[in-house]
């Protein structure tokens, strides 16, 4: 180690999370920061499924694959921290019914558990269904929760060593010559600036990847996709319950505890810290969401707000948000842009962080020399609140 730590990890969403469970499994000295609150970013809302991988098994198998062999890793580490209540695909139209054979193949292709259910089957699951459900695909999705299940990671990195640091922005990065050799941070605590050296520096923001690899003169093919979400008073549903159709605005429905989360939207904004929240996507929210559920049409608003997908892909008029892959990808700055000392993660899912973080991780032990398996998909992962022990 040729400085104060081998890595320095920037974001304190998911991702950051589970890549300092990850190095720190390893036996490498690691921290973190993060410029808010932990999981104050993309991670900490989100809609909060467990995805199956049914949603991406027609379109974008890689992800869907993806998905779901993490789906059941995430349950074994992970224990208690999801709702074991399965998804339903549900069809409502003749143009659903029609959607069916392709969606049973897709997730058969890509090893998604499905049973086939008919209306009144759904019905009696489901009672608040629309009437007019023709049948329903089951699948295993599940509730999970978005800020406790990546707060396990940092419990389990802080009681393994890993130093965590919230309200710790970066303002910039160390480079000699053509190498980043660190961070140079602004506490939002105290206010006082300084510099954490590092061998490695991982860039793990999200949907703010591009803006920071900016930093270094690096470039990364990040598109910040906002979606909308709204939360409605009552638990009008058990299971996830999603269109039988192409992935479309909203057209998932999460129960969370006492509400229903409606989602979702998907646009492209150039600065992922101006969102907005168009009033037009909460009425779609409604609007298709009463069509899975007619009840939440009239259920009352807890709250909506939006979040901002990191989606891999250059900016071009002709591809929209739901063209754009749902899967990951880990870059090395030395081979894309001759920046040494830097690695950015981005894309992925909630559902995927463990196996971001097993990629990335791999990545930085190359690049460092260390010779450590990954042992994440076993280490069982400490209970939320071991982090403020
Ligand atoms: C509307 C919506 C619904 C979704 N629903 C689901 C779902 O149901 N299931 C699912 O699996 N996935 C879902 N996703 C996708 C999922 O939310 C994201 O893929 C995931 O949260 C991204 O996590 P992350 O850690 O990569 O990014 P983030 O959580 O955004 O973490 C990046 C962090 O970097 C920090 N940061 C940025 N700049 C700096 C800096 N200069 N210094 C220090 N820190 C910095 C940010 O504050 C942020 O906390 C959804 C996404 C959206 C938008």
């Amino acid at each position: 180690m040729n400085s104060n730590y081998h890595v320095v990890i920037i974001g304190g969403g998911s991702t950051g999370a589970a890549i300092v469970h990850d190095l720190v499994l390893r036996g490498l000295k690691v921290t973190l920061v993060e410029r808010g609150e932990l999981t104050s970013g993309t991670a900490g809302r989100h809609h909060g499924l467990l995805h199956s991988g049914g949603r991406y098994a027609v379109k974008d198998q890689e992800s869907a694959k993806e998905c779901i062999e993490e789906n059941l890793i995430l349950r074994k580490i992970a224990p208690g921290s999801f709702e074991e209540n399965d998804g339903l695909f549900v069809a409502i139209t003749d143009e659903d019914v029609a959607y069916k054979d392709t969606f049973l193949q897709g997730c058969a292709e890509c090893g998604i558990p499905t049973r086939e259910l008919t209306a009144k089957e759904a019905l009696l699951l489901e009672p608040n269904l629309n009437p007019k459900t023709k049948l329903a695909i089951q699948v295993p999705d599940a509730t999970m929760d978005c800020w406790r299940l990546p707060m396990r990671f940092f419990a389990t990195a802080k009681q393994n060593g890993a130093d965590i640091r919230p309200y710790t922005e970066v303002i910039g990065l160390l480079k000699q010559n053509s190498t980043v050799t660190g961070v140079h941070v602004r506490s939002h605590v105290t206010g006082k600036e300084y510099d954490i050296k590092a061998d490695l520096v991982v860039n793990a923001t999200g949907a703010w990847a591009e803006k920071l690899s900016e930093m270094a003169d690096a470039r990364v093919p990040v598109r910040p996709t906002p979606g909308v979400l709204v939360a409605v008073y009552g638990r009008w549903n058990n299971m996830v319950l999603n269109r039988l159709n192409r992935p479309s605005d909203g057209d998932i429905i999460v129960p969370q505890r006492e509400l229903s989360v409606i989602g979702t939207s998907s646009w492209f904004a150039p600065d992922p810290d101006r969102l907005g929240l168009p009033m037009e996507h909460v009425e779609r929210m409604y609007e298709r969401g009463s069509q899975l559920v007619p009840g939440v049409k009239y259920a009352r608003m807890r709250a909506a707000w939006s979040a901002a997908r990191p989606l891999l892909g250059e900016a071009s008029p002709t591809v929209g948000g739901r063209d754009l892959p749902r899967t990951f990808k880990c870059f090395d700055h030395k081979e894309r842009d001759g920046i040494e000392g830097l690695v950015t993660i981005t894309g992925g899912k909630g559902t995927t962080m463990r196996a971001m973080a097993e990629t990335t991780s791999d990545v930085v032990c190359d690049k460092l020399g260390v010779d450590a398996v990954c042992r994440t998909r076993e280490v069982v992962l400490l209970p939320y609140w071991a982090y403020y022990q």
